[in-house]
């Protein structure tokens, strides 16, 4: 029996519809795109708390083929993030493959294709595209009482429209989502407590309005727009080669950088021993940095508190530290997402012998060839994988792994083949070179992070998630790996024209 699909994708924000464009593009039109929310946009659909922007600009965040002349800032705000998604699923006729609020629980290598178990229904597919996001997790701190509180909590991938005038907030958290949420509360709460663990590096940020006649320019002239782009990746690569991937060859960029956000801090916050609480003891780079005007300024506000003590308890009706305890109506978790444990695949991926991928990275450390494929695993592409973020865009990952996917499947074809897998030696080969390169020139193992408590680091302390390459290198890499690094089986049933 021939599967029902030709391919399943799961995930319908910006990289499982990048997939599913490339894939359409391939020829295949029997596709399936299966979502866990209400709608298209991934984190752009979920995520709605107030100051929520883009903290890349927004012309290089977004897909090179489909430039936004219309964004209203140099980092748009999160609701024309969403409306660039609706606009992109419109423009490439990718709505009608969409099922929405299907959870996928779990797939499975069936010989010569995926059996995928949603909550309701089970689906077949040639191939499996799994899109799940690495930020797609929330994280619940584990604090003692938290369920005891009798006020509002909320997570802020869960945020709900509340007026908060006059009411005593706190949140928990200083993370990039924090860093743009922390100054729209100071502007409403009565009183805001900030609880702070790690701090972070923050430096300013370049926003502006594009005034419409920059928009008309964009609009009409659109290799004005993509000069921008190529100057915005530019820096943002730049960032990249020398605060995080090349730090042994380029340490003193990093050390400007730090420079950068400490002057920023030192205009903001006057106070000396306010500055110290906000200033990092570890490398710049190491954690993702962040991007902000007024953030560390919120905190010399009369009604903005920062407590870096650690948290004992929470009870009915406040947060207790050794500092003492503060009342509060309302409770923030800023606490980021779980990556390692719950996302390393967001569910149970069976491949061939029964090999479990959640079980398998765990045993033989998180790997996957150039970011997407993975040895026992037939024509599955796992575009969330370890090494696969490429630079500070998540669009050049999206943009190398489409290309990685054309090559792929433009070999297979030409073999007259319908199935892939990665082999075990060019899989290793990939994992060892990447190995060296964050163990010889990474921030990650020559910097101090020991106390940055980077979501970057697994949780055997490996630096796994991002590629430690130039995008120049991803982007090559995509486009001219050897195509005999995989092998490919004869045809079982007819591929699609
Ligand atoms: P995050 O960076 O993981 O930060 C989570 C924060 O919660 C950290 O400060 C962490 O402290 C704290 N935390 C977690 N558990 C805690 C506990 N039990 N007690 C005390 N504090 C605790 O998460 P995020 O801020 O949501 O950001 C995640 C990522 O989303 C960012 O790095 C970025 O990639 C992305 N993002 C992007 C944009 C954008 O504009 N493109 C905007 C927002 C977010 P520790 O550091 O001590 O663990």
């Amino acid at each position: 029996m021939a599967p029902q699909h030709d391919a399943i994708v799961v995930g319908a924000g910006f990289g499982g519809m990048g997939a599913a464009i490339e894939l359409r593009r391939l020829g295949f039109e029997n596709l399936l795109i299966l979502e866990r929310e209400d709608d298209l946009g991934g984190t752009w659909h979920v995520n709605r708390y107030p100051g929520l922007a883009v903290d890349i600009p927004s012309s290089t965040y977004s897909y090179s083929f489909e430039p936004n002349p219309h964004w209203s800032r140099l980092f748009a705000p999160g609701e024309e993030l969403k409306r660039y998604a609706e606009h992109v699923a419109r423009k490439y006729d990718l709505r009608r493959f969409m099922r929405f609020g299907t959870v996928v629980t779990g797939a499975t290598w069936k010989d010569d294709h995926w059996e995928v178990v949603t909550d309701g229904e089970t689906f077949t597919a040639r191939y499996l595209v799994t899109a799940t996001g690495f930020l797609s997790m929330p994280k619940t701190p584990d604090i003692e009482g938290i369920e005891s509180f009798r006020g509002q909590v909320v997570h802020t991938a869960a945020w709900e429209p509340a007026d908060l005038t006059g009411k005593r907030v706190a949140i928990i958290g200083t993370g990039a989502t924090a860093v743009q949420l922390i100054p729209e509360l100071a502007k409403t709460a009565s009183a805001l407590t900030v609880y702070q663990r790690t701090p972070i590096w923050v430096s300013p940020k370049p926003d502006y309005p594009i005034p419409p006649a920059v928009r008309k320019l964009f609009a009409r002239l659109p290799f004005v727009q993509r000069a921008v782009r190529w100057l915005g990746s530019s820096v943002l690569e730049l960032m990249m080669i020398s605060g995080v991937v090349h730090y042994k060859q380029l340490r003193v960029a990093n050390r400007v950088a730090e420079w950068w956000c400490r002057r920023h801090l030192h205009r903001q916050v006057r106070d000396p021993e306010l500055r110290r609480k906000l200033t990092p003891d570890y490398s710049f780079g190491c954690k993702r940095p962040t991007f902000s005007n007024d953030y560390l300024r919120t905190f010399t506000r009369p009604h903005v508190h920062l407590d870096t003590a650690t948290i004992e308890r929470i009870d009915a009706t406040g947060v207790v530290t050794a500092d003492g305890r503060t009342d509060i109506d309302v409770l923030v978790l800023a606490t980021g997402f779980n990556l390692w444990d719950t996302n390393f695949p967001a569910f149970e991926v069976v491949g061939r012998d029964g090999r479990d991928l959640g079980a398998w990275w765990r045993q033989n450390r998180f790997q996957a060839y150039e970011g997407v494929t993975v040895p026992g695993f037939p024509n599955y592409l796992s575009l969330n994988s370890p090494y696969s973020y490429s630079g500070l865009s998540y669009f050049t990952t999206i943009e190398c792994q489409m290309k990685h996917i054309r090559r792929l499947f433009t070999a297979m074809r030409s073999r007259g083949a319908s199935i892939f897998e990665i082999t075990q030696r060019a899989n290793d080969e990939f994992l060892g070179r990447m190995r060296t390169r964050v163990a010889q020139n990474s921030v990650f193992s020559l910097g101090q992070c020991a106390t940055a408590h980077s979501y970057y680091f697994n949780q055997h302390g490996e630096a796994t998630l991002l590629r430690p390459t130039s995008t120049i290198s991803a982007h090559r890499a995509a486009s001219r790996f050897p195509v005999e690094h995989y092998s490919f089986s004869p045809v079982l049933a007819a591929t699609p024209a």
